[in-house]
């Protein structure tokens, strides 16, 4: 004594509406004209509804490597800035960089360079946990955000990285590539005002990193 309607988007189903036990089963016509009209706009509200959430995603990620990127990095990271200051928690940023990854362009071309970002990045997602926010920054440089992680924690978990990204070579279009990253890492601490100088400390300590002959981590010191 009653009926659904599927409701469709561009050819798929994404819902069913159902209307059953009909007081007057005499209207059944009646009941099936409102129903359309109500499938019709449930079923435009929700395409909206995920078109919106389809633009929002490709909005905050990076294609090249699917990682988050620096727009969804920033909105993520001031959340937890704030939370960390305000209930006094640990929180860690490392920022790191492939060495001479020119060279690597330059030997084996530009969608070779792609392809190792890309291994780099996935490499380094599965090494964390799920509340860490790693993100691509920038060409071949990419940040993480460590809630809940004080400075010697963050200094183990980007030896880690550092680590595994020199010990196993990447296997890229038929090549081996050996490659190495320096890394930077900052804590939150008193003297630390704002999300951007904490970043800004990773970022120095990183340029240290490089300077000292790459290959290394180096944390933040005043
Ligand atoms: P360093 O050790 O100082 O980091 O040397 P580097 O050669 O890695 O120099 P740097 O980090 O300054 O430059 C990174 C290079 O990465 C510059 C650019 O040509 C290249 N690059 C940036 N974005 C991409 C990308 O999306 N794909 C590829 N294949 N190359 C990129
Ligand atoms: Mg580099």
């Amino acid at each position: 004594s009653g009926f659904r309607i599927r409701l469709l988007s561009q050819e798929v189903t994404i819902g069913l509406l159902e209307v059953a036990d009909m007081a007057f089963p005499e209207y059944t016509h009646k009941y099936l004209n409102l129903a359309l009209v109500m499938a019709r706009l449930s079923s435009m509200a929700m395409t909206n509804a995920r078109m919106f959430q389809q633009v929002e995603d490709a909005a905050n990620t990076d294609e090249l490597t699917g990682l988050s990127n620096r727009r969804f990095f920033f909105r993520t990271a001031l959340k937890e800035w704030e939370r960390a200051e305000r209930y006094e928690r640990f929180l860690s940023g490392i920022m790191f960089d492939i060495d001479h990854f020119k060279q690597i362009n330059d030997t084996y071309g530009h969608m070779t360079g792609d392809r190792v970002i890309a291994a780099l990045a996935s490499r380094c997602r599965k090494a964390l946990r799920s509340t860490d926010v790693l993100s691509r920054y920038g060409g071949d440089e990419f940040i993480v955000l460590l809630p809940e992680i004080d400075a010697f924690n963050a200094y183990q978990v980007a030896e880690r990285f550092l680590k595994d990204i020199r010990g196993m070579p990447f296997d890229v279009d038929g090549h081996s590539l050996n490659i190495t990253i320096s890394l930077g890492v900052a804590s939150l601490d008193k003297t630390c005002t704002s999300l951007d100088e904490l970043i800004n400390r990773c970022d120095e300590a990183l340029y240290v990193a490089k300077a000292k002959g790459r290959n290394q981590t180096f944390v933040w010191k005043p």
